[in-house]
């Protein structure tokens, strides 16, 4: 696992973690890790659960004390998962204009309501659901300004299913190639009883003929146990898209990993 960068984790800066900084790093330098992005939720939709949750100073003065306790045989990623930063552009300034290594960008809601609340959008079909939610997605990329698509497919974390309008599936990924976001392969449903990444294999095989290359891998892990879970899985997928190229950014910058 030397050559391994798991690019998306929580700590307990995120209102959904309860796991320490120290000991998320500690894990990753446990399991040899190349890399670990700690990656904490930065939230401010009303209607998210960890609405201003994230305080930025405890966050980043924590990052350098753990930083420093860690050998440099790992390296140690400053990031956030900025929810819609299209929505909430100066505080997003802020990120692009700090000393972070990797800011993601993800859909969590549609409107204000969490995409996985089936009982707040019981208005929509599936497919409308799916559809809400690539429609956010696609203004978000176009206005761009992070590294890395969280997730694509987020909604099969809580629907079993992968559903949307190719059309707009498509228009997501090549703005994001034009952009050189990064598509990031995120391993959480494999452990919330789906069998399938997301994106599946179906967007991913999409973003490699559209003439996608970059890709990150991320377990987006809560706690430690969850750290590189089931990227043995998905380098094994690998094998089937040679075009991809899985890397890290540092610096806001991509490296081939
Ligand atoms: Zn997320
Ligand atoms: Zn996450």
């Amino acid at each position: 696992m030397k050559q391994i960068f798991d690019m998306h984790n929580h700590s307990s800066f995120s209102e959904d973690s309860q796991s320490a900084m120290g000991d998320m790093i500690g894990r990753a330098a446990q399991l040899g890790l190349k890399g670990i992005a700690i990656t904490d939720h930065v939230d401010f939709n009303p209607g998210d659960e960890g609405y201003q949750y994230f305080d930025e100073r405890g966050f980043s003065r924590e990052f350098e004390i753990q930083k420093s306790c860690f050998n440099s045989e790992l390296k140690i990623l400053k990031g956030v998962e900025f929810d819609a930063p299209n929505l909430y552009p100066d505080h997003f300034h802020f990120f692009t204009e700090s000393d972070y290594d990797v800011l993601i960008g993800s859909v969590h809601m549609i409107g204000d309501v969490f995409v996985g609340n089936r009982e707040k959008l019981r208005h929509l079909s599936l497919e409308g659901l799916f559809n809400a939610y690539y429609k956010n997605m696609l203004e978000m990329v176009e206005s761009g300004g992070f590294d890395i698509l969280a997730h694509m497919d987020f909604p099969k974390r809580y629907y079993h299913c992968s559903k949307g309008d190719p059309e707009l599936i498509d228009a997501i990924l090549e703005v994001i190639i034009d952009k050189s976001i990064a598509l990031e392969i995120n391993t959480s449903p494999l452990r919330k009883n789906y069998n399938e990444t997301s994106p599946g294999r179906d967007i991913i095989k999409r973003f490699q003929q559209l003439g996608g290359q970059k890709i990150t891998i991320g377990s987006d892990a809560h706690s430690p146990e969850h750290i590189v879970r089931d990227f043995d899985y998905v380098l094994n997928m690998l094998k089937d898209f040679p075009g991809l190229i899985p890397g890290y950014f540092e610096k806001r910058s991509f490296f081939v990993s």
